[in-house]
């Protein structure tokens, strides 16, 4: 048995992204360590024995676990309110367990149409082994509800969407996936445990890619599957001891550093991204903003009900003048980095129509809502009003 923290059984959120993970080792560390090894050294040749049959729980080789992995999986858990979590070589490795640990030939998925892209193409990419997807709307109940089959043993959502901020309601999807039997998946990326919690809203499982606010400083590519132990150890372990898309033990290290300033980072840099939506409105070369935390979102009812009060720190907005005047806003900062990564410190900015979906037709384009206009800034922690003056250069000539 791999011993646990000890900590007091009603222990809260913020204490355990702190806390949470393995006991110190004999030398009384106080940060945790860093485990690069990639085996593990037994006693004697009967402990191995029994280690290598499952008889006991013991690490044995990095690719099956390590405990760098474990601290990180077993903080991430505790955050997302889940009894078990494995780590991922990436988020979409991540996805790839969970389409191999848990469907067959002949399974049906019902995911959104509005997920990551890289998302969409691995869902199609297993129909030439048998499994197919239907893609639906992001927010329409009833059309997920329309396409299940006897077959479908999976729905998968990602909430709020990338670029446009659209919300899926988590407990009703819960609901449309359990009453026919499927299990509810959620790629949780944008909120994090931090705001959002979809296993408290019924899903079953929540998908992560690390590199994003759980790294929260663009360092490392990483992922992981949280959810029940049992299913996890049944369904999604072996395949990776197998299958070996692990996470390695340096960026695992990365990341569960960076689960201790999660909730700070995801607050402040949320609180940015509603202050420079409110800001973006009132601009008169901007024709729209898209953030949950907005009066004019949709659903920001929902959002706010979901989400913990608060929008997420991805804004997005519709400059007038098409890609020229959104190029020239782009062209124009001094600050932000021009590039398509988010979660991190440093706020990033990006034009989908041209980089995310630039693959896409213009018609599938229009039909996503991502118009040439269309730019993402994903909110870091510069000073707000640094951030303005940047955008403010580009703003003005487009206003002109
Ligand atoms: C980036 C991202 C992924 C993929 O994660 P990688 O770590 O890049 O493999 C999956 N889902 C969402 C929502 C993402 O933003």
């Amino acid at each position: 048995m791999i011993p646990r923290v000890d900590l007091p059984a009603d222990a809260r959120p913020d204490t355990l992204a702190v806390r949470e993970g393995l006991p110190r080792t004999p030398w009384g560390e106080n940060s945790e360590a860093l485990f690069l090894t990639s085996s593990f050294v037994h006693p004697d040749a009967a402990t191995a024995a029994a280690r290598f049959a499952n008889e006991e729980e013991a690490f044995v080789y990095s690719r099956f676990g390590n405990p760098t992995v474990t601290m990180m999986e077993r903080r991430l858990a505790a955050l997302e309110g889940t009894s078990g979590c494995i780590g991922t070589a990436s988020g979409m490795a991540a996805i790839l367990l969970l389409v191999l640990g848990l469907l067959k030939a002949g399974d049906h998925v019902v995911c959104s149409r509005s997920v990551f892209g890289s998302t969409i193409r691995l869902l199609q990419d297993f129909g030439k082994f048998g499994i197919e997807t239907s893609f639906v709307s992001q927010t329409d109940v009833a059309e997920w509800r329309s396409a299940m089959r006897p077959s479908t043993k999976l729905l998968f959502a990602e909430t709020p969407s990338n670029p446009l901020t659209e919300v899926c309601d988590i407990a009703a999807l819960a609901e449309v996936a359990h009453g026919s039997g499927a299990l509810l998946a959620v790629d949780n990326c944008f909120c994090t445990p931090a705001l959002q919690r979809p296993a408290a809203l019924g899903a079953d499982l929540v998908v992560h890619s690390g590199t994003k606010y759980l790294d929260g400083q663009g360092r490392v590519i990483a992922g992981a599957v949280c959810g029940p132990s049992a299913l996890i150890e049944s369904k999604l372990v072996p395949v990776m001891r197998s299958a070996g898309m692990s996470l390695s033990p340096f960026n695992a290290w990365v990341v569960l550093k960076g689960l201790e300033t999660l909730s700070v980072r995801l607050h402040a840099q949320s609180d940015r991204a509603l202050a420079l939506a409110h800001w973006l409105q009132a601009q008169p070369a901007v024709e729209r903003v898209y953030h949950p935390g907005l009066e004019s979102h949709p659903q920001h009812a929902l959002a706010m009900a979901q989400q913990a009060g608060r929008g997420g720190a991805v804004v997005s907005f519709v400059v007038r003048g098409g890609r020229a005047a959104a190029f020239g806003v782009i062209d124009a900062m001094r600050i932000c980095s021009i590039t398509a990564n988010l979660g991190d410190t440093k706020t990033t900015i990006t034009h989908p129509a041209s980089t995310s979906h630039g693959r896409l037709t213009e018609e599938q384009r229009l039909a996503a809502g991502i118009t040439q206009g269309l730019i993402r800034v994903a909110v870091g922690l510069e000073d707000l009003e640094d951030l303005k003056a940047d955008l403010l250069h580009g703003l003005a000539a487009a206003a002109a």
